[in-house]
């Protein structure tokens, strides 16, 4: 549930009495304090994160017929992207702790896979290139990033953060979605901050932040505008077919006003992951997700529990059914990628072929978990929990 303050609503009604509706002062300022804010050279504002992942593969040269590594514990936005330019999204299984990739797995994977010739690497059966890595940090727990840039570099391969569910998180001081070339944050409904739909591509790079910004709107690029200004403000040149993914100011300007505050948010939310596991301290059924290693600042999307479900005499099905019952919305983060209809037909996955995933996912539940929730909230979700649990114990 957003958390809309009297504010955030002046901030809007202003750009809406201002005459200026689409891309314009208000998305630049967003830009601007957003790269200041998490630590990097370039922000593009666009209309979504999927937006983002999408031209973060394109300004990193993805081709078709390349590899990308995925997690298979994501949403569906971070693998479709791959498949915008024919490429294949190879999905990997997560760690059982964390439910992240980790760079471990990513080793493994390219020590199995990769030959390294002229500063690229490719599959050493189909000879297709191994172009990128996408991480995402899943829930908001950072991925090792330090760890995860070595193995990618040692093997020429490309990181490309999905830090959609981060803002703010991050290691030892540093904010993720700062380590890879082209970085995605979200500001969907549900997300940390939100200007209703919109995303960020993040990037130190140049050319990557050019890129972005010329694809962002229709291949229009702002260097020809504004070297050929003398010849009029009409004047424009079409450089590639771009897309319409640039972000309005009623937006930016939710969005400005949010900044303000993130760490208001972040200590709502970590409250609360703390008041949840101290419910859930006695409670062997119930696994609490990871917090991650000293040093770690976890951003606290989301709060999925893991029941253990071959010690309940009911499924995770009906148990979710049952907290409905009693006024709780939950929901699954995620069923794995590798288990949806598409990636098994067109790319022959079994749900066996990620053991970890599919494991992890028979028992995950997201909990509610949103700033606004009070003490008595979180005590009436865990103690369902707990009720529930009791109430169907083999
Ligand atoms: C929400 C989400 C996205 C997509 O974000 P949009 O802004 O809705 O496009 C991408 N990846 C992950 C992991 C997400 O949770």
């Amino acid at each position: 549930m957003p958390s809309i303050s009297e504010e955030d609503i002046a901030a809007v009604v202003e750009v809406l009495r201002s005459g200026w509706l689409t891309t314009g002062a208000r998305a630049k300022q967003f830009e601007r304090e957003f790269a200041e804010y998490v630590g990097v050279k370039h922000a593009v504002a666009m209309n979504s994160a999927t937006a983002a992942l999408h031209l973060g593969l394109d300004a990193i040269g993805l081709q078709r017929g390349e590899d990308v590594l995925v997690p298979t514990m994501t949403f569906a936005a971070t693998a479709e992207v791959v498949r915008y330019f024919d490429a294949r999204p190879v999905l990997l299984d997560v760690d059982p702790d964390t439910l992240n990739l980790t760079p471990a797995t990513v080793e493994a994977y390219l020590e199995e896979h990769a030959e390294v010739r002229d500063g690229a690497a490719y599959d050493r059966k189909t000879g297709a290139r191994i172009r990128a890595i996408v991480p995402v940090h899943f829930g908001g727990l950072p991925v090792d990033m330090p760890a995860m840039m070595e193995v990618a570099n040692r093997f020429s391969v490309t990181v490309n953060e999905d830090a959609a569910h981060t803002l703010p998180a991050s290691i030892d001081g540093r904010s993720v979605g700062t380590y890879g070339k082209a970085n995605a944050f979200s500001f969907y409904a549900n997300k940390n901050i939100t200007t209703g739909e919109g995303g960020m591509l993040v990037t130190d790079d140049d050319a990557v932040a050019d890129r972005a910004r010329i694809m962002c709107l229709h291949g229009i690029s702002r260097d020809a505008w504004q070297r050929f200004t003398a010849q009029g403000s009409w004047y424009y040149e079409i450089v590639a077919p771009g897309y319409k993914y640039n972000l309005t100011d009623i937006a930016a300007a939710l969005g400005l006003s949010q900044m303000k505050r993130v760490g208001e948010f972040l200590e709502g939310r970590t409250n609360i992951a703390r008041h949840y596991d101290s419910l859930f301290a006695d409670n062997e059924i119930v696994r609490t997700p990871s917090w991650g290693r000293e040093g770690v600042v976890h951003s606290w999307h989301l709060y999925p529990i893991r029941l253990r479900t071959e010690q309940l005499s009911i499924s995770r099905a009906e148990f979710i059914d049952a907290m409905k019952a009693k006024g709780i919305g939950t929901s699954v983060h995620y069923t794995p990628l590798h288990m949806h209809p598409y990636y098994r037909e067109n790319y022959g996955y079994t749900p066996d072929d990620l053991p970890v995933a599919k494991a992890q996912y028979e028992g995950l539940i997201t909990l509610p978990l949103y700033p606004k929730m009070t003490s008595e909230d979180v005590e009436y979700v865990a103690s369902t929990v707990n009720d529930l649990v009791a109430q169907h114990r083999r």
